[in-house]
């Protein structure tokens, strides 16, 4: 059996860096077809010395100049360069690990193109969810996840019907002020929000887990790749990140999928799926992980998960108007020109702009995304 060739989409960044561990386990399995990043070509050129893709494409046509193409790999530039190694014939399944609302077109092209696309990106479920979902059906690609939390309800609902299911219970870590009294929260710095207490993840990803705009991210992604009505999601803080998600069934049973927190596994069952593959890693050891607790969010405190999961109920293009004021919002935090909790008032205040449409076509996805942006960006300056 010819290895299955893999497009790696951000190689370069934390998911990227797991999944080309996980093909390292299993050269005769899999193969990077190709590897892409944003704008940093030295990185990029380091992962292609190492895995000598056929292609290699920096999302930023101006990241180009001065790389050299040899050794059998093509380089590329640009978004068409980037929907090209999506689609290209000896790619068989594409890891979407971009960040944000960037990733979209890429888990469009290549579900159209009936690959399988190994979703990190849940942004692009996120803005779009009818949208992809039906470019699967049309399209014959698959769309399997790679979030921990989906990868375990994915896993626990091995060989269920769907009227068997109750609730998906999905768990958080809580982030990093998870106990934090709600007065300090309006102090805390860029530095405090990057110190996750479990996940060791790319900037943006770990903001969204300090303001658990990231859960809310996941059940909006939960309600679309399982069909599941936001009713019958919850979510549960789980400190110690060891169970990943649990599903309930009809009768009252649970099952739960757990293991230390490490993106390797569920990346290489998304690869594999619905084979398990072996692998070497640390292994689970009860004693050694420690008593299990869980509580509720605190959602008072938290005001992004609420914001999130009111637009994920509301529809249309209200996930999209989310998770851009949330993207836009979280580079202001990074930069320094807002707060931790200016992170939600500007969710808020974008969603309160909303003023209706359905996500059924790229175009109205992509306007509502723009406007979002414009109108979080007025708010941000003040
Ligand atoms: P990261 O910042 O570490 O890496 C992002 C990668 O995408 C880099 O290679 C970067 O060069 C590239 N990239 C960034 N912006 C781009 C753009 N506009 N166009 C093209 N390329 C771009 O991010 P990450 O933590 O690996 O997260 C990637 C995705 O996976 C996110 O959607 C995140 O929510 C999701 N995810 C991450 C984790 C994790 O453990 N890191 C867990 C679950 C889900
Ligand atoms: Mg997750």
């Amino acid at each position: 059996m010819r290895p299955k060739g893999v497009a790696i989409l951000g190689a370069t960044g934390s998911i990227g860096r797991s999944a080309l561990a996980v093909l390292a386990q299993h050269p005769d399995r899999f193969r990077a077809v190709a590897l892409t990043a944003h704008r940093s070509a030295g990185a990029l050129s380091a992962l292609v010395e190492e895995h000598r893709p056929l292609l290699a494409v920096l999302a930023d046509p101006c990241a180009l100049s001065g790389v050299q193409s040899g050794g059998g790999t093509r380089w590329g530039a640009g978004r068409d360069a980037l929907l090209e190694a999506v689609v290209h014939p000896e790619v068989d399944v594409v890891l979407n690990a971009l960040v944000g609302a960037a990733g979209l077109e890429p888990t469009l092209a290549a579900l159209r193109a009936g690959k399988r696309v190994a979703l990190a990106n849940k942004e692009s479920l996120v803005c779009a969810g009818p949208l992809v979902m039906r470019a699967a059906e049309e399209g014959g690609g698959e769309l399997i996840p790679v979030d921990s939390e989906h990868s375990a309800i994915l896993q626990c609902l091995r060989g269920a019907a769907p009227r068997e299911v109750e609730r998906l219970i999905l768990t958080a870590s809580g982030g990093p002020f998870r106990t934090l009294p709600p007065e300090r929260l309006a102090a805390v710095t860029r530095a405090d929000a990057l110190r996750h207490p479990t996940w060791e993840m790319g900037a943006k990803i770990t903001v969204d887990s300090a303001t658990l705009a990231n859960k809310a991210l996941e059940v909006i992604e939960a309600h679309f790749l399982f069909g599941v009505p936001y009713e019958r999601l919850e979510v549960v803080v789980h400190p110690q990140s060891i169970v990943h998600s649990m599903v309930e069934f009809v009768d009252g049973s649970v099952l739960a999928q757990m293991g230390f927190p490490t993106m390797e596994i569920p990346v290489l069952y998304a690869l594999s799926y619905p084979e398990r593959l072996e692998y070497r890693t640390r292994r689970f050891d009860p004693v050694a992980a420690g008593p299990l607790t869980f509580e509720p969010v605190r959602e008072e405190c938290f005001r992004a998960f609420r914001l999130g999961v009111e637009a994920g109920r509301l529809g249309g293009t209200a996930p999209a108007v989310f998770n851009a004021a949330n993207e836009v919002a979280v580079a202001a935090f990074l930069d320094g020109r807002l707060s931790f909790l200016g992170i939600a008032e500007a969710i808020e205040s974008a969603l309160s702009r909303w003023s209706g449409g359905d996500a059924l076509t790229l175009q109205a996805v992509l306007d509502a995304d723009a406007r979002a942006r414009r109108s979080t960006e007025t708010f941000i300056r003040g």
